[in-house]
Order: structure tokens, then sequence, then C-alpha cells
């Protein structure tokens, strides 16, 4: 994979604790922490594919430092990834943080040359997938990322910015194309031929994967959506707002691991979020301890992919209706009665578009998931290779319907709709 060469510019080293340490000490985050250096409590706990991450606690307070490295961690110096990542994350944060103001970490100091972003400690937080798995209810989830996702993809869209600021944000994040790249191919291209990176709960799944390489009408449609990805820069997209990037209590909820943002196609955000939810709500046949005991949870993810919608359809419109700020759609060419009559039709459709690209890209996240390379816990930790092919099987179907033939799905309860009625069939799974 990847033809480039590892390259790391001069003053760039991998930091481990002690590194850490040294270097922190040397910062005036040191006062921070309180105490001596050699007193702090450092730990590498970085569980994502791709970068270093470390907790540091002292008497006063911590925080948690996030590294790049010049390769992809899961796989090793075999695949280069450029340090830049980190520049696209921090970037972003701080958009995200202007725009949604608490719904980010912090950022406490960055380094550039040393790829590192400090960030706020979030100690009392776990992340999404590993509470959903655990069965816990977020009441507040709806709510919190409807707002970061109207504020963030509104606010970063020419319809809240003038012409010469947007075209500024699309340059600002034009280069962080090594990270699109493995969108490109991981997404919305490998999971649809052979592949060697791909992989499935075979053979239980094989005939799926088959039918999936086999299927002309499914790739058409990841085709227009992969074109959608890349040639529609909307708004500032996160790139990667699956469970794993969110961390929260039932109270708090943030929004972490910005390195794959671009300027990109709102439904993307929107899709990547009710993905992960269904997946996990196939998945719950695989965590409960009788059959049926998890029925209030799934009617609880299924009630929350609705509000995701809904409240972000709402919180959108509300925006655009108080802006007029954009160059998009002029201020000057709707201010009679007949004009703004016109423009508010002209809302919903542009919300109706941005539904059906939203379950697009929410169908795409979820084939890749189960026939590409990087799978989700949600679905892994399941054991029982039988009961874990079944959930994947029916999270295809659902997929597959929703890619295909997206138009037939008018509202966000035609989705959860189809999500019970699927959950309830038994597919026709290849025995070893
Ligand atoms: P990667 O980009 O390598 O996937 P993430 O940003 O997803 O890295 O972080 C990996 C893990 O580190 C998270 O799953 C979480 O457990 C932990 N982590 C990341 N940021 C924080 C933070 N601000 N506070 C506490 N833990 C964090
Ligand atoms: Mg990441």
């Amino acid at each position: 994979m990847g033809a480039t060469k590892l390259y790391t510019p001069p003053g760039y080293r991998i930091l481990d604790v002690e590194g850490l340490r040294g270097l922190v000490s040397s910062l005036s985050l040191r006062s921070q922490l309180g105490g001596d250096p050699e007193s702090w409590d450092i730990v590498e706990v970085g569980d994502g594919n791709l970068n270093l991450v470390f907790l540091v606690k002292g008497p006063n307070s911590g925080f948690a430092a996030k590294q790049a490295l010049p390769y992809v961690r899961l796989v090793g110096d075999s695949w280069p990834l450029p340090l830049s990542r980190s520049h696209y994350e921090h970037a972003a944060l701080s958009r995200q943080a202007e725009h949604a103001p608490g719904l980010v970490p912090a950022i406490y100091h960055y380094d550039e040359t040393l790829a590192l972003i400090v960030m706020e400690l979030l100690d009392a937080h776990v992340i999404m997938r590993h509470g959903m798995i655990a069965g816990i209810v977020y009441p507040e989830f709806a709510d919190d990322i409807s707002t970061f996702l109207a504020a963030t993809l509104f606010n970063t869209s020419t319809l809240a910015m003038p012409a010469e600021d947007f075209k500024g944000l699309i340059e600002e994040f034009a280069g962080n194309t090594a990270l699109c790249k493995i969108t490109e191919d991981l997404i919305f291209t490998e999971p649809y031929m052979v592949a060697g990176n791909n992989r499935w709960t075979s053979p239980w799944l094989d005939g799926f994967a088959e039918m999936i390489r086999e299927d002309a009408d499914l790739k058409c449609a990841i085709s227009r959506l992969k074109l959608k990805f890349m040639g529609s820069p909307e708004a500032m997209i996160h790139g990667d707002l699956h469970t794993g990037s969110v961390m929260l209590t039932p109270e708090d909820t943030r929004f972490i691991d910005p390195e794959f943002a671009f300027m990109g196609p709102m439904g993307f955000d929107i899709g990547a979020i009710v993905a992960n939810l269904l997946l996990n709500y196939f998945s719950q046949i695989g965590h409960e301890e009788t059959a049926g005991a998890r029925d209030g949870y799934r009617t609880w993810i299924l009630e929350t992919v609705e509000a995701v919608w809904t409240l972000f359809r709402c919180k959108f419109l509300d925006r655009w209706e108080a802006c007029e700020s954009g160059d998009g759609y002029p201020a000057a060419l709707f201010g009679d009665p007949f004009g703004s009559a016109a423009l508010a039709r002209e809302r919903g459709a542009f919300l109706d578009r941005l539904f059906q690209d939203t379950l697009g890209f929410a169908a795409a996240k979820m084939i890749r998931r189960i026939l590409g390379i990087a799978h989700n816990i949600d679905l892994e930790c399941i054991e029982d290779a039988e009961i874990r092919a079944t959930a994947e099987a029916r999270s295809l179907m659902l997929a597959r319907d929703l890619m295909v033939n997206t138009e037939c799905y008018r509202d966000i309860q035609a989705v959860s709709a189809a999500a019970r009625r699927i959950n309830g069939l038994a597919p026709a799974l290849r025995r070893p």
C-alpha cells in the first residue's frame, strides 16, 4: 500500500512516555499539571488505527497528547501516511470549537513539527461505541450531535460564508489528500471488488460478499457517491464521524479525531453517524443475555437515529433562516414575500437532497465495516460467528437497499421501519 516515501521533517521524533515527560516539563503546561515531572502518571492508550495517544495526569490536572506517526499505526511503516494529518486535525478542531463550543476537547498546545496536539483530558468520558455495546442510554446525544452537525456544516458552507472566505477554506483543507484517498479506496472502492485488504465473517458471508461484487446497480450507486465525495466541497466535514470518534457521559458529549477533515459533502458526516448507530442496532443480538433483553435499547437506538436527522434538519433550517451572510443564496434576491416563500421551499428541497445523500453515505459506511479492511468492535466482539454473521448480513441487506433504492425512503421513519423489519429476518448464510 502507499507508494510515497516515509518523510519526517527535521525536528520530528516519535515520542515515548519519557520523551513526552521531558517535553512537557519545558512547557508552560507544566504548571497546569502541578507537582514534579517524575510524579506525573503518563500512559499511552491509543486504541485507534493511526496515531499515538498519551494520557498525562499530574496532581492538579491532566491532558491528552496525540501524536501522528509517519505511517499507519495498525499496519506499520510499510504503509506511510503524512504527518500533516495532525495539522488538519488541529485546524478542524479549532474551527469546530469556534462553531460548536463545548462539543470538542479544548486545545492546550500544538506543535506542528512534532505533529502533536495536547488537548483537554476527557477522563469521565467513554468511547460511544463501547457504551453502546454495554447498552448505555445517552439522553443528550441526539441533541448534541445535531447541534454539532448543524453548526459545523452550516457555518463552513457558502450558505453562511462569503465566497472569498469559503474558497480560502477549500484551499486550507485541499492538501489533506492522503487521508481522503484512504476513504476513497477503503470505503468507496475496495469492498465492491476482490482486494487484499478485504475480510468478512467467512464462510457465513461468502455469498453476500460475492453478491455485492457482482451487483452492477450497487457499484454504480457507490461510484456516484464516490464522485460526490471527491467533487463536492459543500462544507468542512469531520470526515470520520463514527461512534469511535464520540466520547461522552450521559450528560456531556465531545467529538474527537477530525484528522480526515476536508471540504466535502455534508451528507458524509451525517451518514457516518447514522450508519454506526444502525450497525450497533443490528449488533445487539450478540450483546443481549437472552433474546429480547435489549429490545428497550434497540428502541432507543432507532429513536436516536430518527432524532439525529429530525433535530439536525430543524437546526440547520433555523440557522439558514437567521443568516444573511452567505453568498450561496444572496439575501438581495429574496427580500419580497414571493421571494421569501420560494426560498423557504428551496431550503426544504436542499434538506431533502441532503437526506438522500445521508442515506447513501450511511449505506457506504455500513458495507465497508463488514466487507472491507476496518471492522468495528460492535460486531467484531460477538464471539459466535453465526450470530455475528446474522447481524452483519442484516446490516448489508439494509445498506444495499438504502444505497440503490434511496429515493424510496421519503423520511427517516422509513429507515427505522426498514431496520426493524430486516432485524426480524433470517438471512441466508453459507454454513461451514
Ligand atoms: P486515532 O486517530 O489514532 O484513531 P483517536 O483520536 O481516535 O486516535 O484516539 C484514540 C483513543 O485515545 C480514543 O479512542 C480514546 O480512547 C483516547 N483519547 C483520544 N483523545 C482523548 C482525550 N482528549 N481524552 C481522553 N482520551 C482520549
Ligand atoms: Mg483517527
